[in-house]
């Protein structure tokens, strides 16, 4: 059966160009890609297209565009079996993540791509992540998409979305999920990890959330952090939430300007959550006596999300929620398996 797929172009360097006098990569028309991949015209599937008017480079991404896109997917949802995403990889899994949360009973595949290299050129990677994406959107098996979730596309490998992060800005294999085995790997034919692949949200109905708070930080901690910055960082008017990326596993250091501040942050109503700079394992704030300080104080362990994941979660909870209790609760949590159970 001939599946019906929406791809929506939202640009990067999949479908940029060389400006030669600026000496730099800019957007292209969408259709320079039908131009450029007239495989597409084969492909088994029936292909629709949306193009951003203006694609962006997605280091200009932002929720605003988030809600467009998940209301774009929200219209079509009935019309369509899956959804193809074309997406600059520098912000992909920020996007990839707070997709996931936005889809509520999602039961569709979602599959983000893009590549290193334009599709114009030569030893592009572009070509082969888009037509596999493409396939992927459409496989089904028993009439149920294999790939009922968000997912991105990269290099021959399938991965959880919100488990991803980007990981090279020059080799073609960009992305890894290193908390996370891969959902599918494309070799001469696609093998998917069934086990490892979310089952869908059968005979639900789609809820698309679409609140977003700005009202967030990302707080790196290294040695020497100078107390009186997280003290300048605590008292911006309006803040909301706090990510730290601290130590190991979850270890921060035990002076008492910064965990005052901490301190008067948790007081205030300032969610803070706390994840590791590692990219592999978990936070686990009980293991050190310098996390279990941050455990006292109220810091919640964000366990193994990724940053991408754990920033997008915490922007997402605090839009939607009010009560800072249940955003708490929510955030220990898996909401969309973008982490672990607690250790
Ligand atoms: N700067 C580009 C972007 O993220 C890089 C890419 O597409 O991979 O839009």
């Amino acid at each position: 059966m001939s599946r019906n797929i929406l791809l929506i172009y939202t640009g990067g360097t999949i479908g940029m160009k060389a400006d030669f006098e600026r000496n730099a990569l800019i957007p292209v028309d969408f259709e320079h890609i039908f131009n450029e991949v007239p495989e597409l015209k084969r492909i088994k599937c029936r292909l629709s297209i949306q193009s951003f008017k203006e694609p962006i480079d997605s280091s200009d991404m932002n929720p605003e565009i988030w809600v467009d896109l998940a209301t774009r997917i929200e219209n079509s949802y009935e019309k369509f079996d899956g959804f193809v995403i074309l997406h600059g990889s520098d912000t992909m899994a920020y996007t990839a993540s707070a997709l996931s949360f936005m889809l509520e009973n999602l039961d569709k595949p979602v599959i983000l791509t893009g590549s290193q290299l334009p599709i114009g050129t030569l030893r592009t990677d572009g070509k082969e992540n888009l037509i596999t994406a493409i396939e992927i959107a459409s496989s089904f098996r028993n009439d149920r998409p294999i790939v009922p979730e968000v997912a991105i596309y990269f290099e021959y490998r399938l991965y959880r979305g919100n488990r991803a992060r980007k990981v090279d800005a020059e080799h073609f294999n960009a992305f890894e999920t290193l908390n996370y085995p891969f959902l599918a790997e494309a070799g001469v034919s696609i093998s998917y990890n069934e086990e490892v692949i979310s089952k869908g949200n059968p005979g639900k109905k789609l809820v698309v959330l679409k609140k977003f708070s700005k009202d967030v930080v990302i707080l790196k901690l290294f040695p020497g952090l100078n107390p009186h910055v997280v003290n300048s960082i605590v008292n911006i008017p309006g803040l909301k939430g706090i990510l730290i990326e601290s130590f190991g596993s979850g270890n921060a250091p035990s002076d008492k300007g910064i965990l005052n501040s901490l301190d008067e942050a948790v007081k205030k109503g300032i969610v803070v959550l706390n994840i590791t700079q590692c990219h592999g394992g978990s936070v686990f704030q009980k293991k050190y006596k310098n996390g279990q300080y941050l455990e006292e104080i109220g810091v919640i362990g964000g366990e193994d999300l990724t940053t991408e994941a754990a920033i997008t979660k915490l922007m997402f909870l605090l839009g939607m929620m009010e009560d800072r209790e249940e955003i708490k609760r929510k955030l220990k949590e898996s909401l969309r398996g973008e982490m672990s159970d607690p250790l």
